[in-house]
């Protein structure tokens, strides 16, 4: 059974015309589990639309966030919740926001996508309270890499260096123009992970012939790509059964810390 990294709850209808998995939507928490099921999984990693909704405005993703929330609730065996967030709205509103979400829906992590909410990912000023927080309560930081100015594996790397007890996810792995930030970022930092989602097949064959096979985690980024294509790049890219079950499944395992007590590991 596979562990999907990489899940969108949905994503805003009035700016997508179309997506591949058009049946995920945040009104229905069995769409995760029917999503899951259609690709052999049976964990997936959540969150929300990475934009702001158009409207109804959610700016800090609140709303988002709980319908993530109520997901979990509903499937806390199959579904690990990650919260949407801007660290720009300071340092207790962060705060407050992920205490409610641990205590209320047990958040594992946080997605964050500099690019849209307008800060640098090694600005300490933003990220230094943020990072404390996630420490502080076991979360780990996805990060969507790969796209420039500001979402650059080599500016994450920084401040997942300073805090080596966080657990890091970059996603995409640079993005293929970023590639290679998101290599020598793994491969310098034990705390640093990719997820494949949207690489280019020879991509994931170069990553894991210069990081290894450990430090790479299978994610669709659903709704927006397509499940067969990327659980395809996997088995192309890497011939080795026993690396591609890592990356399949107990990649994310370790990476996500998960319980096979509480989740079905
Ligand atoms: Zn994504």
């Amino acid at each position: 059974m596979k562990i999907d990294a990489h899940i969108h709850f949905g994503t805003d209808p009035n700016v997508a015309s179309r997506t591949m998995v058009p049946y995920l939507h945040p009104d229905r928490p069995e769409s995760v589990i029917q999503y899951l099921n259609e690709q052999g999984a049976d964990i997936g990693v959540l969150w929300s639309h990475d934009r702001i909704f158009s409207p109804p405005w959610d700016a800090d993703y609140d709303k988002q966030n709980m319908q993530v929330g109520r997901a979990v609730n509903q499937f806390p065996q199959n579904i690990i919740g990650v919260a949407r967030i801007n660290p720009t709205f300071g340092a207790q509103h962060t705060s407050d926001l992920l205490d409610k979400y641990k205590s209320e829906w047990n958040c594992k992590g946080v997605k964050l996508v500099a690019g849209y909410d307008f800060y640098r990912p090694n600005d300490m000023k933003i990220m230094g309270p943020l990072l404390d927080k996630c420490e502080e309560l076991g979360l780990v930081v996805v990060f969507h890499s790969g796209d420039a100015p500001r979402d650059l594996p080599s500016l994450q790397s920084e401040a997942a260096k300073r805090y080596p007890k966080v657990k890091f996810q970059f996603a995409h792995m640079g993005m293929h123009a970023f590639l290679w930030e998101a290599i020598i970022a793994a491969r310098d930092s034990a705390n640093i992970w990719c997820d494949m989602s949207q690489a280019f097949t020879y991509d994931i064959a170069i990553f894991i012939e210069e990081v290894g096979f450990k430090k790479l985690v299978y994610g669709t980024d659903a709704p927006y790509q397509s499940p067969r294509v990327e659980s395809q790049k996997v088995i192309d890219a890497i011939p080795q059964v026993d690396q591609q079950r890592s990356i399949f499944r107990y990649n994310a395992i370790d990476l996500w810390g998960i319980d096979k007590e509480n989740q079905r590991a």
